[in-house]
């Protein structure tokens, strides 16, 4: 339903629930967050309301400079902590924030437990994150591309990693996906309302398109990985 991300120098997680809060009009029945160093991840997520998150990471040392937040909508599985987004793969390194519905994810998830993959939710998008732990060699960029091509369905993702921290890799099929641009530091959402009180700078990403995030540069790219020219838009909204 709703997705936010942040890459650059400060905290991400206080930005990533003002995020939330932001997208909160749009209706969700449960909700979590992400951040990611070299060293790891810490990953927390409610049934109910942003407020709950809120109170959840409330004193916790939470000083990881990037990291993915999602309200979620249920359509395949029941509203549960455990069906909550962020979602992660085995190895718990690669995390994805998923709006939309993957059509084929029954045939993906028996082929991936075939090869040993032990699925942990009832969603449709726990595929995604099993597909990019599976093809992940040495950047994000190349193991999202790969397992984007697997899927059926309509996806705005925003993904981030421990093995790439200081990343986010973001992508659009059929679901809005908006990039804002700060200065040394770079914003994610599916909605503009998310972004407008960090900054007017932004790109409304097209379908089949995919957009490389850090603190200092945003990169364009076709599923195919040819580089696409965009410039940033100008926002004129009064927060
Ligand atoms: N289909 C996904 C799920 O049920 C995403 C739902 C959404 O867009 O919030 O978890």
């Amino acid at each position: 339903c709703g997705i936010i991300g942040y890459v650059g120098g400060r905290k991400a997680a206080p930005i990533l629930l003002n995020g939330l809060k932001r997208l909160e009009y749009r209706g969700y029945d449960s909700a979590g967050l992400v951040t990611v160093n070299k060293t790891g991840a810490r990953r927390y997520r409610v049934v109910g309301r942003v407020q709950n998150l809120d109170k959840l990471v409330k004193g916790l040392d939470l000083s990881m400079p990037c990291g993915i937040a999602h309200t979620r909508w249920a359509t395949h599985g029941k509203p549960t902590e455990a069906n909550a987004h962020p979602h992660t793969d085995d190895t718990q390194q690669f995390y994805v924030a998923h709006n939309g519905i993957i059509e084929n994810h029954e045939k993906l998830r028996t082929q991936l437990e075939a090869e040993g993959v032990h699925f942990r939710t009832e969603t449709d998008t726990e595929v995604i994150v099993q597909l990019i732990a599976k093809f992940f060699e040495t950047n994000l960029e190349t193991a999202v591309e790969d397992a984007l091509k697997h899927l059926e369905g309509t996806f705005g993702i925003a993904a981030v990693s421990s093995a790439d921290p200081m990343k986010i890799v973001a992508a659009r099929r059929g679901s809005p996906v908006i990039i804002g641009v700060g200065k040394d530091e770079m914003f994610v959402a599916s909605d503009v309302s998310a972004l407008v009180q960090y900054t007017d700078q932004v790109i409304y990403m097209e379908d089949n398109e995919l957009a490389v995030l850090t603190p200092g540069e945003y990169q364009m790219l076709s599923f195919d990985h040819k580089p696409i020219q965009r410039e940033t838009l100008q926002i004129d909204w009064k927060v």
